[in-house]
């Protein structure tokens, strides 16, 4: 897109093949966290996007949209709501499971944490097939949420021109190397 910042981004992510599992090209985001200023540019590209839409939630996916979204709810003067792991959240929870290559995962978030007419963003790290974000998207339209759009750092290149999950925006920076 022209963007200088996103070259860097994109250098900073480091690829580790075979992780966790032979086949898998692991794109690790915790080389960009060791940069200060690709890190700062990642966060303020989402900041820049959504700090006039009048978003009242970023909702971050466990593990690695809790290091990008309580940075970008803080500039954007949002809540953040961690969409997590089953049994890990200790109030009472709400549930969506979704399927995997290998089986099923699941994802909670505490009862109270959306209001009805809530504007949210979903974020994580990357989208690969999709599926995580279906999930989230579900669990934040139970409450009566209204899912904004949802925004990765990584994205395949399939889905870097106007694509959606369950009929919302998807906003990626890069794409795997
Ligand atoms: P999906 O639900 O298929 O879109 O998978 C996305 C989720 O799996 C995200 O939470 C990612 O962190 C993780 N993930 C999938 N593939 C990779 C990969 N190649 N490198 C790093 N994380 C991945």
């Amino acid at each position: 897109k022209g963007d200088p910042r996103l070259d860097a981004i994109s250098r900073a992510i480091r690829v580790i093949p075979h992780f966790p599992k032979p086949g898998i090209m692991f794109q690790d985001i915790t080389t960009l966290l060791l940069d200060p200023k690709a890190f700062k540019d990642t966060v303020d590209i989402f900041v820049d996007r959504y700090r006039h839409m009048g978003i009242d939630v970023v909702a971050g996916i466990e593990a690695r949209g809790f290091m990008f979204g309580p940075a970008i709810a803080l500039a954007i003067g949002a809540k953040f709501v961690p969409l997590r792991k089953p049994r890990k959240l200790p109030g009472e929870v709400i549930s969506e499971s979704y399927v995997l290559e290998y089986g099923t995962d699941c994802l909670e978030m505490h009862v109270g944490a959306v209001n009805p007419g809530d504007k949210a963003i979903v974020i994580d790290d990357l989208v690969a097939t999709g599926g995580t974000l279906s999930a989230a998207i579900k669990l934040l339209e139970r409450p009566g949420g209204e899912v904004v759009e949802c925004a990765c750092v990584i994205g395949l290149p399939k889905f870097k021109v106007n694509s959606k999950i369950k009929g919302k925006p998807l906003y990626i920076l890069v794409e795997p190397t």
